[in-house]
């Protein structure tokens, strides 16, 4: 089998970093949505307030209690958020059912069949069917939470944000 991508996770998103254009598709192409959009586009929608409300909950939160770090920047649109979406391993029935939210429902694909280690957990390397060549989001208004919050600034260790993507994350005096 053609080996595209190396093993080791950070050398996957140093490359990508580096990359002048967006990576390859996955063997066979990007696999089809057999949930029928009849489906996927209303649950979505009627999720979308309670998305709404929780990021507001945990902006306020956040303003209580503040992490170490602080968001600056911009989006670029350079994709890579978007190419290099780390979704963790489908084990046991909620495993498996996050798999199906975040492929069925959500689009994304795995990239590549190998499961890869970040930090203490076991992920898959998504991509999302959704984003456009330009680097815009196809589904801007209707997009999933994760999208929404990143780059994540957690209350520990130093924040993981892909180099060139126009954020950077600076300690709070
Ligand atoms: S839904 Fe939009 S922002 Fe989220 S991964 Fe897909 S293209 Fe990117």
């Amino acid at each position: 089998m053609l080996k595209i991508y190396p093993n080791d996770l950070d050398e996957i998103l140093a490359l990508a970093e580096d990359a002048e254009g967006p990576p390859p598709e996955p063997q066979g192409g990007i696999p089809p949505q057999w949930l029928p959009g009849w489906v996927r586009w209303p649950v979505r929608v009627i999720l979308l307030p309670f998305i709404l409300l929780d990021l507001a909950a945990q902006k306020i939160a956040r303003l209580l209690i503040t992490p170490p770090f602080k968001k600056e920047g911009k989006c670029l649109k350079r994709g890579n958020c978007c190419h290099y979406i780390l979704v963790p391993e489908a084990k046991g029935f909620l495993g498996r059912l996050f798999y199906f939210w975040n492929t069925q429902f959500l689009g994304f694909y795995q990239r590549m069949p190998e499961v890869h280690q970040s930090d203490r957990k076991r992920v898959y390397v998504m991509g999302c069917r959704y984003l456009r060549k330009n680097g815009e989001c196809g589904h801007y208004y209707l997009r999933p939470a994760v999208c929404r919050k990143w780059p994540v600034i957690e209350y520990f260790g130093y924040p993981r944000i892909i180099k060139g993507c126009g954020f950077k994350a600076v300690p709070r005096k």
